[in-house]
């Protein structure tokens, strides 16, 4: 094997609850919009709008627990807590009927957002990439396996800034089930073991400080953490 004209760099993995084996990420995708009541918060119209996607680099993971800096470039920097999807096995062009097949677990995510960068690029016809796809943005806890805990269709989504509620809401909320997510995801990509879905957040987004204390918790999945350091 030839050397690398620098040291490669591992590829993130993420703890598994009640395993000593960790979880490699592949590529981590993204849903839009999927709650309807945060549609309307963006201003967008629930019953026009279909799924659409975008990417974060899993360079830009953040594990729970961690306490990032303030990112440079925003003075609106938000937290949307959503349930992630573990992709385990591969799913190409699958219908929805068999899209659990190839989800191996499940976890609670953070998908850190600056704001006032992505009402720029909407405006502008530019792509999310400042907004949505910076270091850190990419917040996750814990997977667990779909063989401990099922394949969530409800439980409560919430997130608490410093202990007050901002977000509350029901798995069962969501526009775009699971199973409907991978389905139509898998029809423009060969989804693979490590790759991860976020499906999107409920209503209560909001801006974070630095001192800010993010906790999460999705029922029957898990718990997520995060505090906000000054900025860099
Ligand atoms: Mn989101």
């Amino acid at each position: 094997m030839s050397e690398t004209v620098f040291a490669s760099i591992a590829p993130a993995t993420l703890a598994v609850r009640g395993s000593s084996q960790r979880y490699p990420v592949r590529r981590i995708f993204c849903v839009g919009k999927n709650y309807a009541a945060h549609v309307r918060e963006m201003g967008g119209d629930p019953a026009r709008e279909q799924p659409f996607f975008f990417a974060k680099s899993p360079a830009h993971i953040a594990l729970s627990g961690s306490t990032v800096p303030y990112p440079p470039g925003t003075h609106n920097y938000h937290h949307e807590i959503e349930l992630v999807v573990a992709i385990g096995k591969t799913a190409w062009r699958v219908a929805p009927e068999r899209a659990l097949d190839g989800i191996w677990g499940y976890g609670c995510g953070l998908d850190m957002t600056r704001r006032d960068l992505q009402a720029k690029a909407k405006e502008a016809g530019h792509p999310w990439t400042f907004a949505k796809d910076f270091e850190n943005a990419a917040v996750l806890g814990e997977l667990v396996p779909a063989s401990a805990i099922g394949h969530p269709e409800r439980g409560a989504i919430e997130l608490k800034v410093n202990g007050e509620q901002r977000q509350h809401a029901d798995l069962n909320n969501m526009i775009w089930s699971v199973p409907e997510i991978v389905a139509n995801l898998s029809q423009h990509y060969h989804l693979q073991p490590g790759d991860l879905i976020y499906t999107g957040t409920p209503s209560g987004v909001g801006p974070v400080v630095p001192g800010n204390r993010l906790s999460g918790r999705i029922e029957g999945v898990g718990e997520i953490a995060l505090s906000i350091g000054p900025a860099v």
